[in-house]
């Protein structure tokens, strides 16, 4: 089959390599389409050591089951309780939670699958789906990581759902409600996401921070209150304008930028919460926080990691509903021997989402 080999920095191969086999539990399904994540592109940059040269990258893919292990016909519940799996069948098209947990550590066992310290990806440690076959074990099917797409859902939709459940994730932590007024600092394809999900959650007010000009165009075709273009604008200045002179109650840093991380206490009200979505560069990762206002001004600091199968489940849901919209996240397409021209797409900065076509 087609795949393209990860062989390092600047290494992304169209090459010949065997199809996967099937094994015992698991599936073999063929890949539709495949996005290309960000992980994806640093990792053309910069080595990462758990990506090692000869990884099948891709996790952010929609693919139809072809060969189906006959130990999966019954169905099952997650072993996580994170709702019933119905039982998968030639001919399904399947997208994943990609970050498999063990399933059974304290972290798995408290609701925090997404922080699982030996939970294995698909990229990393299972192959990825920049290839025209896809092996799916029979462990992230037992727990739950595998989605079935509802059929009237478009597989280049239902490849948003890995991204998607981040987002999902972090304004579950967040607790980005009802009433709220949002800032979403950073307007690419996860902050674009971001708008969506706050509006879907009840914001009343969603404003969108971006430094790039062709990005804060694309910001305007979501449903927004306000883009504030950083670079010609001051950003703490609009949105105390924008917010009675209060500040948004949740700050949503979608940007890995130090600066708009320092800048983000300022941003939020008093009793606010700000989300550090976006992770800076490893060796580059420490910033100065003015403590005085998250104390006086009870602001709460969070983080956020990954995703669960279960937050996947609602990322799909959200897709299926059209209250993210797919047609306006996924700007660019590219073909499998093209991916490097979504490399450059990216680079560019010149649209959001970029789905390599594979079949
Ligand atoms: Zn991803
Ligand atoms: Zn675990």
């Amino acid at each position: 089959m087609r795949a393209v080999v990860y062989g390092g920095v600047g290494q992304f191969d169209l090459k010949d390599v065997p199809k996967p086999r099937l094994e015992p539990g698991g599936l073999i399904a063929q890949v539709d389409c495949c996005g290309i994540c960000g992980t994806d592109y640093k990792l053309y940059f910069t080595a990462n050591p758990r990506f090692p040269p000869g990884s099948i990258l891709g996790h952010e893919f929609v693919a139809t089951v072809v060969e189906l292990s006959p130990a999966q016909g019954t169905g099952s519940f997650s072993a996580l309780g994170e709702g019933a799996c119905p039982p998968i069948a030639v001919g399904d098209r399947v997208t994943m939670a990609t970050t498999v947990p063990c399933g059974e550590c304290y972290l798995c066992q408290h609701g925090l699958a997404n922080l699982c310290p030996t939970a294995k990806c698909v990229g990393a440690a299972y192959p990825g789906a920049f290839a025209e076959f896809i092996p799916i074990a029979a462990h992230a099917i037992r727990m739950g990581n595998v989605l079935k797409v509802p059929e009237a859902l478009s597989s280049r939709a239902a490849a948003l759902t890995e991204p998607l459940s981040c987002v999902v994730n972090a304004q579950s932590v967040a607790e980005v409600g009802v009433g709220h007024s949002v800032v979403v600092v950073g307007a690419g394809p996860l902050g674009c996401m971001h708008a969506e999900v706050a509006r879907a959650r009840g914001a009343r007010q969603v404003i969108v921070v971006q430094r790039s000009k062709a990005r804060c165009d694309l910001a305007q075709h979501f449903d927004v209150d306000a883009v504030i273009c950083s670079e010609s604008e001051d950003v703490a200045e609009r949105v105390k304008a924008l917010t009675e002179g209060r500040g948004a109650d949740r700050v949503i840093v979608a940007a890995p930028d130090r600066a708009a991380q320092e800048q983000s206490l300022q941003l939020a009200a008093k009793g606010g919460v700000v989300s550090l979505f976006a992770s800076l560069p490893k060796g580059a990762s420490d910033i100065t926080l003015d403590s005085r206002l998250i104390h006086y001004n009870q602001i709460a600091v969070v983080g956020c990691s990954d995703s669960t199968a279960g937050q996947a489940r609602v990322a799909l849901g959200l897709l299926e509903s059209g209250a993210v919209r797919a047609d306006r996240l996924i700007t660019h397409e590219v073909r499998l021997d093209r991916i490097l021209d979504g490399i450059e797409i990216m680079k560019q900065k010149i649209g959001l989402k970029v789905l390599v076509q594979v079949s």
